[in-house]
């Protein structure tokens, strides 16, 4: 429906600092999100409902046209590929760095080495554009425990204050990409429905000026 836009977003780190970015655009959910087990969920606006999907998911939804708009981070985009999508509006939130990381006292192996990751497509990229050869070993979690146990000699993940890694005995090495949340938007609901996503990318550019001068 022209009038109506459905905006995807996960339940993951991101949510609590989208929604108060939400609720200055004018965008509340009518029921409490952390309760909550349903996936479509209306709001107070009259033309928004919100999708609730699995924070890997939320750029497939947004590029098939299933949500006009959703939040995502950076590392998610940049491992999707996020073809098909635009990205207008970097929320400033949520920020880490993709990095890799290995044993806090070894150098990195020479010649080929065996990195553990969950971002293959990020990984496969930086170690070509490094000249590196690398064998990379998809995971979906835990990605730490790899070298700890052998599997891996280096990892490639998003690191925050870096407390997990350290707790592991591993340590930062090379930066990849510095990652924040961005607002993501279908490409044709963005000329079918410009009018309802200008106003939206608008009111959360001003939501996320405000919050930086805080
Ligand atoms: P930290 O110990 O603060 O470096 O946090 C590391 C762990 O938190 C990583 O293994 C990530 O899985 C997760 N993490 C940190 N920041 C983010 C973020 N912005 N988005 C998603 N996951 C994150």
């Amino acid at each position: 429906m022209k009038n109506q836009l459905t905006i995807a977003l996960s339940k993951g780190r991101i949510l609590d600092e989208t929604l108060p970015l939400l609720k200055a655009a004018g965008i509340e959910p009518a029921e409490d999100l952390k309760k909550s087990r349903k996936l479509i969920i209306p709001t107070h606006h009259p033309h928004v409902n919100l999708l609730i999907v699995r924070t890997t998911d939320v750029p497939t939804y947004v590029e098939y046209g299933a949500a006009d708009a959703g939040v995502s981070g950076k590392d998610v985009l940049l491992e999707h590929g996020a073809h098909g999508l635009y990205e207008p509006l970097d929320l400033k939130i949520a920020r880490c760095r993709l990095m890799t990381a290995g044993p806090v006292d070894e150098r990195p192996q020479f010649g080929r080495r065996r990195v553990a990751t969950k971002f293959v497509n990020i990984a496969k990229r930086f170690y070509a554009a490094q000249g590196q050869q690398a064998e990379i070993i998809k995971l979906y979690g835990s990605m730490e425990l790899a070298p700890l146990v052998g599997l891996a000699d280096e990892i490639v993940d998003v690191v925050d204050t870096g407390n997990t890694l350290r707790a592991n005995g591993l340590a930062p090495r090379e930066l990849i990409a510095h990652v924040s949340a961005r607002l993501i938007i279908n490409k044709a609901a963005m000329k079918i429905k410009h009018q309802l996503l200008q106003t939206l990318i608008q009111d959360l550019e001003s939501a996320v000026n405000k919050q930086e001068v805080l």
